[in-house]
């Protein structure tokens, strides 16, 4: 389509430096909620086998969903480089609820395609 290929070949240097600044806080936010995701079953092991009794460990799960959704709610406030607002209003959005722009097209223009 001609009319991606203009706009991304558009981009000056300092919008190349503002899209690889916000793809990069992007990635920080994704991992932190895969990691805290993944490490639910881990840490509800570890838990279980030191036997606290039931209040404390259901007061460390809720304090562990507490934490995952902070980070979730953290990820779902990037913003979008080219419009500036949010780029989604939940999690995993492919493209900017506001102007469009994928991921792939911001991926594509921090690795220099
Ligand atoms: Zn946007």
């Amino acid at each position: 389509m001609p009319e991606q290929t203009t706009t991304i070949m558009e981009f000056g240097k300092p919008d190349e430096a503002r899209y690889r600044r916000a793809w990069h806080a992007y990635q920080a936010r994704r991992n932190l909620v895969v990691t805290l995701f993944i490490s639910f079953l881990p840490l509800g092991f570890f838990v279980a086998r030191m036997h606290l009794g039931e209040v404390f460990s259901f007061a460390m799960l809720v304090v562990w969903i507490g934490i995952y959704l902070a980070g979730a709610w953290w990820l779902t406030q990037w913003h979008c480089p080219r419009c500036g607002k949010l780029f989604g209003d939940r999690l995993w959005m492919p493209r900017c609820m506001n102007c469009g722009l994928s991921k792939q097209e911001l991926m594509a223009v921090v690795r220099g395609k």
